[in-house]
């Protein structure tokens, strides 16, 4: 199984040595894994582009593969954080690093924390649509390789049980109609298990919904890859297991993996 997101402590929110998380994860028998340390552009933020030092990381994963050769293949990715706005920004430094993929994932709305902005909109009785708005402009950008944590608002609900995913079904599914048509990967981010919500972001119905797109409806691409989101050494490789049955359930035979930006798919 593979792992594609991983925080390691050059995340700001992450302290899992690098050379940990790859101990987690051939322990748990992962056979390829990608760090995926935060990238952001908005200056207030820890992550911000400025402080990112992708020598240094890259000079650590070098020093990992010739550690693990033969026994895991490491991966340089970045999670980046869209912001409209800011496109032209994110495609000088992706194009600046030598980065293997770049996942694209929504973390402020209207330049508010999705954390905190998530509560402020359910105190307020308010919908979610802006957070899709966001998300969908990311999948259009064509900035990316991978769509993270798609519907991740849940995580941060008072009441996640409360969540209406019929209120944006039609949302979600332009979301998930523009990554076929760009051949966007859609992550199953698995760190939705160890949260109150339970399931996985996207949820299995969304999934299901990605794979009946493939083909004939639009013409284009639905591939998938796993990402634990892991901040802790013990959730490297988190539910691997889980998401590989429910990404079969949901009609998927394989996943995604980018090499120097060049997908080749696994089985599953
Ligand atoms: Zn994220
Ligand atoms: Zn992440």
């Amino acid at each position: 199984m593979v792992d594609l997101h991983i925080h390691t402590s050059f995340s700001p929110d992450s302290n899992i040595a690098p050379e940990r998380a790859c101990r987690a994860a051939y322990a748990r028998e992962l056979k390829i894994i990608g760090f995926a340390d935060h990238v952001e552009f908005l200056p207030a933020d820890g992550a911000y582009v400025d402080l990112y030092d992708g020598a240094k990381i890259l000079a650590e994963i070098e020093r990992l593969r010739e550690r693990y050769r033969d026994k895991l293949e490491i991966l340089y990715g970045a999670e980046v954080g869209f912001i409209p706005g800011k496109e032209s920004q994110i495609k000088d430094f992706l194009d600046s690093q030598p980065l293997d993929y770049a996942v694209g994932s929504v973390h402020y709305v209207d330049g508010v924390l999705v954390s905190k902005w998530v509560r402020e909109r359910e105190l307020a009785g308010k919908d979610f649509a802006p957070y899709f708005e966001i998300v969908l402009e990311a999948a259009e950008s064509g900035l990316f390789q991978i769509l993270g944590h798609l519907d991740y608002i849940r995580k941060y609900l008072f009441a996640p049980q409360k969540y209406i995913r019929e209120g944006y079904e039609g949302m979600v599914d332009r979301i998930l109609e523009a990554a076929a048509r760009e051949g966007l990967v859609i992550e199953l981010n698995t760190s939705g298990w160890r949260h109150a919500t339970g399931e996985p972001y996207p949820d299995e119905g969304i999934l299901k919904r990605f794979a009946e797109l493939g083909g004939g409806l639009t013409g284009g691409v639905t591939d998938v890859t796993v990402g634990s989101d892991a901040h802790k050494d013990y959730e490297v490789g988190y539910a691997a297991g889980q998401a590989r049955d429910l990404l079969r359930r949901a009609g998927f035979g394989s996943v995604e993996v980018f090499r120097a930006r060049r997908r080749s798919s696994l089985p599953l």
